[in-house]
């Protein structure tokens, strides 16, 4: 478990099911909020599959300075020598170096460290630059003001598509230990629900702070800060905005010190600007070449790989198949894949494609429920799929159909009689052939 609310990014890897997606915090069910907000966007995330975009902290620190949220001066590095030069341009004097990396808890694994001058910010970055924070090679730094800190809050602003509304939240004990204090003592992370009409007005901000429990010196200046946050949520059509810490300096200013900004892709077309925040390269390569062919795949951490159509059928195939896999040793899906409606060969060949491609999968579980795109078409497109994939197609899979046209589909995956695939008759059967096939070919001879 992180140890940091960080809630934008790091869930996504480790969201094994939707009830661990949804909680690091015993929920049981569906995609609701849960106790630990920290997990809520990753559900989220998973919900809105190819629909975000996360910021690197320096983009989000450019993004809070375009509307006038005060940061410190920040330059990226991607080279000890660039990090010096950085340190020299930012006045010569206590810099901190942080890892570029979309994950959280860069603190505690070491990709945060203060250098007193520009030599010891080379030596500093030097150290960093090529560093692993679970599983994300660190291919920037960016040099960042020093800050003397007084004390560190937490604020952050989310969608609650539950609710249907936004979500604050805010504390005034920020820092790397927010997630221990959101789990531990959640009544000192104070969550305050957001009309989408109203927004975060003075009246809402100050309503954040009191909750939050600000001491009556600063509150009027987070207040006023956390009101520039939501034009960034606004304007920018986020759906996370997360500040930690926001910290009050040694000289009494309010100032973000850390960024984490997820934007909402489906508003991309109001933002031009937004393109060139995407990085695809350093985003999961699965995920990317998903993105390519226009997949909803999430990569998560188990060995049953998994292809159905339409996100809710596929959130609760991932419920079922972690279940089936508790009595096969423990086996977990292996990703989400949605491939929509028209589950044509070329899309089914796409899915099954990367699916096979992830190294971690051991058996496939294909669940498709046939509405317009029947039954049969799907059967047809996985006999292509299985057809053009040729050699690459290695892993066993397991196929339940269902809906419209299902006697004919079954029919012609029984007439296709391809060695790899094994039909089943209903969804929790399916699971537990696909959860004891992956088992079987991961357990000791
Ligand atoms: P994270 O661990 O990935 O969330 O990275 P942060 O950017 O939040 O940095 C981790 C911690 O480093 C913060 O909680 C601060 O305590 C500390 N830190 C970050 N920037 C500064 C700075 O300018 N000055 C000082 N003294 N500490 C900083
Ligand atoms: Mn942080």
């Amino acid at each position: 478990m992180s140890t940091h609310v960080d809630a934008g990014w790091q869930g996504r890897r480790r969201a094994g099911v939707p009830r661990a997606a949804v909680s690091r915090c015993e929920e049981t069910s569906g995609p609701r909020l849960p106790s630990v907000p920290a997990t809520w966007p990753h559900a989220a995330g998973i919900q809105e599959g190819r629909g975000r975009v996360d910021l690197f902290e320096y983009q989000a620190r450019d993004v809070f300075e375009k509307h006038g949220v005060p940061v410190l001066g920040g330059i990226v590095a991607t080279t000890p020598q660039e990090a010096r030069a950085a340190a020299e341009r930012l006045g010569g004097g206590t810099v901190v170096v942080k890892a570029q990396v979309k994950t959280g808890g860069r603190g505690k694994a070491g990709g945060v460290k203060l250098a007193h001058n520009p030599d010891e910010a080379g030596e500093k970055a030097g150290e960093i630059l090529g560093m692993d924070i679970k599983g994300h090679t660190v291919h920037r730094v960016m040099v960042a003001a020093g800050a003397r800190i007084a004390e560190e809050y937490y604020f952050s602003v989310l969608l609650d598509r539950a609710e249907r509304r936004y979500l604050a939240m805010c504390s005034v004990e920020g820092g790397m230990e927010i997630e221990q204090l959101a789990v531990e003592r959640p009544d000192a992370l104070a969550r305050v629900a957001v009309d989408p009409i109203v927004g975060i007005d003075a009246a809402k901000a100050a309503e954040i702070v009191a909750a939050a429990g600000f001491a009556a010196d600063v509150a009027p200046q987070v207040a006023e800060v956390i009101q520039k946050l939501w034009t960034v949520y606004r304007e920018e059509d986020a759906t996370l905005v997360e500040v930690n810490p926001l910290v009050r300096t040694t000289d009494g200013a309010v100032v973000a010190l850390d960024g984490k900004v997820t934007l909402d892709e489906n508003a991309g077309f109001r933002h031009p600007d937004h393109a060139e925040l995407e990085d695809t390269a350093a985003a999961d390569p699965l995920e990317a070449r998903a993105k390519d062919a226009d997949l909803n795949y999430v990569k998560l951490d188990g060995s049953v790989g998994v292809i159905g159509n339409g996100a809710g059928l596929v959130m609760s195939t991932l419920d079922v198949v972690a279940y089936a896999g508790e009595a096969h040793g423990g086996v977990k899906p292996a990703n989400f894949l949605d491939i929509g409606g028209g589950a044509s060969a070329s899309v089914m060949a796409a899915g099954l494609d990367i699916i096979l491609s992830d190294p971690q999968v051991h058996a496939v579980f294909v669940n498709v429920f046939g509405g317009i795109t029947a039954c049969d078409a799907v059967a047809n497109g996985i006999v292509a799929a299985l057809d053009i994939l040729g050699d690459h197609a290695t892993k066993p899979l397991v196929v339940r159909l269902d809906g419209n046209n299902v006697a004919e589909g079954r029919a012609i995956l029984a007439a296709a009689a391809h060695p790899l695939v094994t039909l089943a008759d209903t969804m929790d059967g399916g699971a537990d052939e696909a959860a004891r096939l992956a088992h079987a070919a991961t357990a000791a001879p």
